[in-house]
């Protein structure tokens, strides 16, 4: 149900941003320098707000910042009568006044949600695409990570396997690797690499071909003992029911960014047992708190959390909590809204 407060006037501001990384991110969509997003504010007439982030990923198949802005200034201002929601097509939009409206709500009707059900969840370690990845590995390992994340896809795939050697030799005991391909391999080295993940502490393969080749995704995950996981696969709510009608009994890479409806995604995604990971859309710490709220909230059995991404911009007010082997929720308490949204005057 969205959020109506007829007795309340509330009125829309938005800001838009364009952060440069720290460091660029590269992975097999190409080389990332900055993000680009918008932060939305919901406020009523007694000062209470609620905060919301659309954080686009286009090469994902949603909208793009700038249709995202265009959109959000179209809704700013007093709401009024109407109601506030997102052009079809624009699930980054829509996820960011649904945040924005849930917060508001639960303030007004006195709710705090579910609540958490943990007090503290894993973090994966992201480890850079190619040569650097075995020292950042070994750097994490000794800050006590034992999950990490490595971007593959994105460099020459033979080079790539001999690092994966190296890396997999590297890996303190018990801990367990990520790939994730970003949809750049074709069949045949899909199946090269699910090969010689067999038998190696592969926790899964992510999106190892390219959304939208739904058959072949299956195929691979049921032709090899590896898990493999969706990614640039679920793009809004539609794409959730679809898997799951598909019988998919890999891991679901949730980015709560890109899923307009979250709340609605997960009651499907926890109904049917799915296997879900908790990820970051390298949004700022307003998009996280709501992400990693959700993730602290859900039910189902645990994996590391995708979200050792930070420091991540060069402006460290967007930051959410730094990369640490585990994040409590008190971290994601101590997120201030406000400090992300002034550090964009
Ligand atoms: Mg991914």
């Amino acid at each position: 149900m969205r959020y109506r407060s007829p007795s309340l006037r509330l009125l829309l501001h938005y800001r838009p941003y364009r952060l440069p990384f720290r460091v660029p991110m590269r992975t097999a969509h190409g080389t990332w320098l900055e993000r680009e997003g918008l932060l939305v504010r919901l406020e009523d007439e007694d000062g209470a707000v609620g905060w919301g982030e659309a954080a686009p990923m286009p090469e994902f198949g949603t909208e793009s910042a700038p249709e995202a802005e265009a959109a959000c200034r179209a809704l700013s201002g007093p709401v009024g009568d109407r109601e506030l929601a997102a052009p079809a097509g624009m699930p980054c939009l829509e996820a960011a006044l649904r945040a924005a409206q849930a917060e508001l709500e639960a303030r007004h009707l006195g709710k705090t949600g579910p609540g958490p059900v943990r007090d503290a969840l894993p973090v994966a370690a992201l480890l850079p695409a190619g040569r650097g990845a075995p020292a950042e590995l070994r750097r994490r390992a000794d800050a006590d990570f034992r999950t990490f994340k490595w971007k593959v896809g994105a460099g020459d795939a033979d080079e790539e396997l001999g690092l994966f050697d190296e890396i997999c030799a590297e890996l303190p005991p018990g801990a367990k690797i990520r790939l994730d391909a970003n949809g750049a391999w074709d069949r045949r080295r899909a199946e090269r690499w699910l090969d010689r993940c067999a038998g190696r502490p592969v926790e899964f393969v992510e999106q190892p071909v390219a959304r939208g080749a739904d058959d072949l995704l299956m195929g691979l995950a049921r032709d090899h003992p590896t898990t493999v996981a969706l990614d640039e696969s679920l793009v809004g709510d539609r794409d959730v029911g679809r898997w799951l009608a598909l019988g998919w009994n890999g891991v679901f890479v949730v980015k709560p960014s890109l899923l307009a409806d979250l709340s609605g995604s997960l009651a499907i995604l926890a109904a049917a047992g799915a296997d879900v990971v908790f990820s970051s859309a390298l949004e700022t710490a307003v998009g996280a708190r709501f992400a990693l709220g959700a993730a602290f909230g859900w039910r189902g059995a645990v994996r590391a959390l995708g979200f050792g991404v930070w420091p991540l911009f060069s402006d460290a007010r967007l930051d959410g909590p730094q990369a640490a082997p585990f994040l409590s929720h008190a971290d994601i308490d101590r997120i201030n809204p406000e400090t992300a949204w002034n550090a964009l005057n």
